[in-house]
């Protein structure tokens, strides 16, 4: 019988519960947990920020990497390593964090050699969200020749993500961070420079010098305004979160006088193809990139301690969950 972190819309929100099997959701595919991680996500659902749980009560976790037991479609069969992302998972259907779940097998895709499921989690969400955002802007045109980018909320799990693979595409990369004492872990990562979040938080000019060809923004806010007004010429810009702020206090001027484009980057309901391709481009980067990952392993039991330090800015990044720990 499944052990499960259950949210229930009174207090305790949040309780380590035994599940019987005919609990679970009747659904095609039984996936046994290896690994779950804990997004920003996780945590506003955890803690009953934001409206992200929709029906209670909701096993929460947007994802995870385990092993079939058994399925009812024929795409899958026990044994088969496989990743979920995405698909309202952990919002609307329950989720990862768990030792089991049942759910669709159009949301599964098979974990791409030579990942581990303990690897592809280690990306989970973030690393794909990542790989996402550094496609999209690749698929705009930006190429390491234009000149610097910039990744902000760069600690975090899609920002320290964002960093590792385009230092590796061969960008140069500046972080953009509130912990700016976390310095040698980001050149670790590949950045070239660090620079105090605390200089983007300013309102500033609707035009200011310009600074980068590319941007992944993971705060968004008077940040990513301010990101776009230090654009280059034709720069490129992937929106992706709202850590800092869900508004954009913006003006039109980086569009129309300097051909900026505002990309936006959504990894839940991305088409099966794209995410596929998406996945096995995070399984051909190098083992060096993972080594240089910040990563804090917990169990069930710590999960809502660890949501309410995520959402405090107290964690870098990744928070990896085994929930049979
Ligand atoms: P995370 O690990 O908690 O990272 C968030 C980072 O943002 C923090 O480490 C911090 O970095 C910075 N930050 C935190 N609070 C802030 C504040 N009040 N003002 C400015 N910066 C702040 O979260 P994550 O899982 O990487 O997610 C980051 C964002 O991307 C979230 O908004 C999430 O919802 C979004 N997201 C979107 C998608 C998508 O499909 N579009 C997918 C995944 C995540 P520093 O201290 O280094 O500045």
């Amino acid at each position: 019988m499944p052990r499960a972190l259950m949210l229930h819309d009174d207090t305790p929100r949040a309780r380590l519960e035994t599940l019987d099997e005919s609990q679970l959701p009747d659904r095609e595919v039984r996936v046994a947990i290896d690994y779950s991680d804990l997004n920003y996500k996780d945590a506003m659902a955890v803690t009953g920020q934001g409206k992200i749980v929709r029906d209670y009560p909701l096993v929460p976790g947007i994802d995870f990497a385990g092993t079939v037991t058994d399925s009812t479609d024929a795409r899958f069969a026990a044994d088969d390593r496989v990743i979920l992302t995405g698909w309202g998972v952990g919002e609307r259907h329950w989720g990862g964090f768990a030792e089991a779940m049942r759910v669709d097998a159009d949301w599964l895709i098979p974990c791409p050699q030579p990942l581990s499921t303990r690897q592809a989690m280690l990306f989970g969400t973030a690393g794909l969200t990542a790989m996402l955002s550094v496609m999209r802007l690749k698929e705009a045109g930006l190429s390491p020749g234009d000149g610097p980018v910039v990744v902000t909320g760069a600690s975090g799990g899609v920002g320290s993500w964002a960093v590792a693979i385009l230092a590796h595409e061969g960008f140069e990369v500046h972080a953009v961070t509130g912990k700016s004492e976390q310095s040698a872990w980001f050149e670790a990562l590949g950045a070239h420079a660090i620079l105090p979040r605390a200089d983007f938080e300013a309102r500033g000019r609707p035009l200011e010098s310009t600074q980068w060809a590319g941007a992944v923004d993971t705060v968004g806010g008077q940040v990513l305004a301010n990101l776009l007004a230090q654009m280059h010429y034709a720069g490129r810009v992937a929106a992706v979160g709202l850590a800092g702020d869900a508004a954009l206090p913006t003006t039109v001027m980086p569009f129309i006088l300097r051909g900026v484009s505002l990309l936006g980057v959504d990894s839940v309901y991305i088409p099966f193809d794209r995410r596929r391709a998406a996945w096995q481009r995070i399984a051909a980067l190098p083992n060096a990139l993972l080594s240089h990952m910040h990563v804090e392993e917990i169990g069930l039991d710590d999960v809502a301690d660890r949501a309410h330090a995520m959402l405090e800015g107290r964690t870098h990044g990744r928070v990896l969950l085994d929930p049979r720990r």
